[in-house]
């Protein structure tokens, strides 16, 4: 049986992109490829506020006891190693009664999952189709994968997901968050049009950016123009920054102006103002 390091599982609402508001279940896999301690620091500075907190880091026994950060990463603990104890390796047996146990009526109705991390298409392609095959799982009809478009997808993994995708009434997302020059990763690294593209042939995939600053906004465009001179149909997103409320609230209105004057599409971060991009939300 296939097992999964997670990070976090819970059920809240989605609160980004195409699927706002609609209620979900989370599941946080571990592992990043990317660092993103550019994200609210001055351009060419990397942000160091992690750094506290893994010093202390035998303090704290869960992982929903870590405290956040306005800068970096706001999921850091789902891939930093040195809080990798505190994201225990399931079964998918042990993963799919988890989730039965946390959706409201125990079953799925119109919930749906969202396989989120760190960055879930690595290695844990493999493990995917045994979870998704697992009864419990087979009233699912919604899935979306949020990731950092970077990783191709293996030749079996897109063949099963292209066959999951083709049942009647399912519905296969990749929210794609791809990272922005303020992130701190490195544009050649971060812009990878054909990855993306190629997510298109077995679902919908749709781009979110991150923005902050006019120079975001410019580096999206030019991003977006990549993507689409490579044959990237799906929707474009413009999202503001900010994991805590008092960045969020300075930017949210700018960006919507912002995505409104481009044609693009405006993505709020509900999970802020609802419940404080608190763990578990
Ligand atoms: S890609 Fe996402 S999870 Fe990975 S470091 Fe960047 S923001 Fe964090």
């Amino acid at each position: 049986m296939s097992k999964i390091k997670i990070a976090e599982l819970f059920y809240s609402i989605q609160g980004e992109g195409r699927y706002m508001g609609v209620p979900s279940v989370f599941l946080r896999t571990f592992g990043c490829n990317f660092k993103c301690a550019g994200f609210g620091m001055p351009r060419g500075e990397l942000s160091t506020e992690v750094e506290s907190i893994a010093n202390r880091v035998v303090e704290f026994k869960d992982y929903n006891e870590l405290p956040l950060v306005s800068t970096g990463c706001d999921s850091y603990a789902s891939w930093d190693p040195r809080f990798k104890d505190l994201s225990p390796m399931l079964t998918s047996e042990a993963i799919t009664d988890r989730i039965m146990e946390i959706l409201p009526h125990n079953e799925w109705l119109d919930e749906h999952l969202v396989i989120t991390g760190g960055e879930p298409l690595l290695g844990w392609q493999r493990a995917y189709p045994d979870l998704l095959n697992n009864p419990k799982m087979k009233a699912l009809k919604e899935i979306t994968f949020e990731t950092n478009g970077t990783q191709k997808l293996t030749p079996d993994f897109k063949e099963y997901l292209r066959k999951w995708n083709s049942e009647v009434g399912k519905e296969l997302t990749f929210s794609v968050s791809a990272k922005l020059p303020c992130s701190g990763e490195k544009w050649e690294e971060a812009i990878l049009p054909d990855v993306v593209c190629e997510y298109e042939q077995v679902g919908t995939a749709y781009l979110k950016f991150v923005i902050a600053t006019e120079e975001d906004r410019d580096y999206a465009l030019k991003a977006a123009s990549e993507y689409r001179a490579a044959g990237f149909k799906g929707h474009v997103y413009l999202m503001p920054v900010g994991g805590v409320e008092s960045v969020y609230a300075l930017n949210n209105k700018a960006v919507a102006i912002m995505a409104m004057k481009h044609g693009l599409r405006y993505s709020d971060r509900l999970q802020v103002p609802l419940f404080k991009n608190e763990w578990g939300t």
